[in-house]
């Protein structure tokens, strides 16, 4: 008897290793296909970097909490015969979010996507400057569609699959080689304009001065798309994933790690976890970090990507992370508020060339209760902040509470938040050894590798084994790289490897 291909495809079992977006993102496209997918994620959560912390009536986004290019999600969500709207109840934030300056004097600007209110702000800082964002945003608006279209949904197989004839005709007209802040400085004169337009670059895990100016579509992706929020925290993603994953029969196994991957003769017989049970499966998707994966659950001679592979990267920042819970109002604050530092290149230096603790770091304050009530008890606020710090330092437990009291402090001074370190009823400290020991995550980088030109397109790991034949990669360490709706992305990009689907472009069905 002749098997249909559905039946032979049904035969077939997967195991994804991790839990983030891109193995939840997997899990439901393979599960779509006709696998039988078992999922096994260390944490009792799913999510990964995007995950929940529930603590005394507060609820707080751990990880990501801007949630960007819209038309990602949508387009995925369709791809599994889903309506968005049916798991997320989006709302467009409108101001995107607000910047506080502290050159000389201490002022704050509202961003908005309203061109009329953003022609108001941008010519308050630099007379003649709006009419300069108009024309960087439209280079940075068709650079966006050439990527979507050409680069952000394929897989590469050598650097020509990038490097191919339209980059080149197009590297001079959108100057895509030249560093981000040299870009930008064409256009623009004044310093703290310059770091509303550079600032994108940190959610790449790059500087201004290490990412090149084809990374300016992040200025569509911010100033003409905007920046939306999931009623009930960003989380509300995770659990849709889930819930559609369940519906479509994977089994999610949290709570238990993989230790190891078992290969015989090149291809890979399944996993051996930490409690030492052996788990057999056709193919094998890791979505955990790809540095843990390669360098400690393959043996030497499997391994793609070794340990002196990693040694020569750039990574992207680690962070130093406050979760507050704060009682009482804080009027100051909108629901996103980024303060940037003064000396803007000596702070990238102290993250990414001579790693100390900032000394005058930039950072960022989320206060979703803003908008969602929910997030927070009655009369109180819910207060996530991030500042970048270098990945790998070495610190003690002191220095980390001293340099939290520092930021409590300038919280206060820059963003004029008067008596907030005598109002924090909780508070919870996520730094480095915290991204190592959760997600093990390389030298507790809260990204993984920064988007430097060596580090993007055919140039970022490749996501498959070159050395076990069944073994491939989903998240942030493949393509296209950082981010949730590249993560999202880049299922869809594995998808298309383990299937030898050709196709550039966004798939139409799975
Ligand atoms: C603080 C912070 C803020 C961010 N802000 C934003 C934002 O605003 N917007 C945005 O779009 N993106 C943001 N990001 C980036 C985004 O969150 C990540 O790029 C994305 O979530 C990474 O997903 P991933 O698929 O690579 O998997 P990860 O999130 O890295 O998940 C991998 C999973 O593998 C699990 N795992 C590890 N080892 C094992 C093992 N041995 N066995 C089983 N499981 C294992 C881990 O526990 C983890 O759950 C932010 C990230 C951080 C940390």
């Amino acid at each position: 008897m002749e098997l249909s291909n559905k039946e032979f495809i049904l035969s077939k079992k997967v195991i994804i290793v991790g839990g983030g977006i891109g193995g939840l993102s997997m899990s439901c496209l393979l599960a779509k296909k006709g696998y039988e997918v078992a999922l096994y994620e260390k944490e009792e959560r799913l999510g990964g970097r995007c995950n929940l912390l529930e603590e005394k009536g507060y609820s707080f986004d751990m990880g990501p909490s801007w949630y960007l290019i819209p038309e990602v999600f949508e387009h995925f969500f369709k791809l599994i015969d889903e309506k968005i709207e049916d798991h997320l109840d989006l709302v467009k934030l409108e101001p995107s979010y607000r910047v506080f300056f502290d050159s000389g004097k201490k002022y704050n600007k509202d961003i908005f996507t309203n061109r009329e209110k953003l022609k108001e702000v941008f010519e308050s800082f630099e007379p003649n400057s709006f009419a300069k964002l108009e024309d960087y945003l439209a280079k940075a608006e068709e650079q966006y569609g050439i990527a979507m279209e050409e680069f952000v949904y394929r897989n590469y197989d050598s650097l020509f699959d990038f490097l191919n004839y339209k980059v080149i005709k197009s590297a001079k007209k959108f100057s895509l080689f030249k560093s981000m802040d040299e870009y930008i400085k064409k256009f623009f004169k004044n310093r703290d304009l310059q770091k509303l337009l550079e600032y994108q670059l940190v959610f790449l895990g790059g500087s201004p001065y290490n990412t090149p100016a084809l990374y300016k579509i992040m200025s569509h992706v911010d100033f003409n798309q905007g920046v939306y929020y999931p009623m009930g925290g960003i989380y509300k993603l995770v659990e849709a994933l889930e819930r559609i994953g369940r519906k479509l029969g994977v089994s999610y196994y949290n709570g238990l790690a993989v230790e190891e991957i078992i290969v015989e003769s090149g291809y890979a017989q399944g996993v051996r976890l930490e409690n030492g049970h052996f788990i057999r499966a056709d193919e094998v998707v890791c979505n955990a970090d790809m540095a843990h994966v390669e360098t400690t659950m393959l043996k030497k001679k499997y391994q793609t990507y070794p340990q002196k592979y990693w040694d020569k990267k750039v990574l992207a920042p680690s962070g130093l992370i406050l979760y507050l819970g704060v009682d009482g109002e804080i009027p100051e604050l909108t629901h996103h508020n980024l303060y940037f530092s003064f000396d803007w290149e000596k702070n990238f230096e102290q993250i990414f060339k001579k790693p100390i603790w900032p000394m005058d770091p930039s950072f960022y304050v989320c206060n979703p209760n803003k908008i969602d009530p929910k997030m927070a008890p009655e009369g109180k606020e819910n207060l996530f902040v991030f500042v970048p710090i270098a990945a790998g330092m070495i610190y003690s437990k002191g220095q980390l509470k001293g340099y939290a009291e520092k930021i409590i402090k300038m919280i206060e001074s820059t963003m004029g938040i008067k008596d907030l370190a005598k109002r924090i009823e909780y508070q919870e400290i996520f730094c480095i050894e915290d991204f190592k020991k959760k997600y093990n995550s390389y030298k507790g980088t809260a990204l993984g590798l920064a988007h430097t030109l060596w580090q993007s397109a055919s140039m970022r790991p490749n996501n498959f084994s070159k050395k076990v034949k069944n073994l491939f990669y989903v998240g942030a360490n493949t393509n296209p790289g950082i981010g949730l709706p590249m993560c999202m992305i880049s299922a869809e990009v594995t998808y298309k490897r383990m299937f030898g689907i050709k196709e550039i472009g966004n798939l139409k069905e799975i």
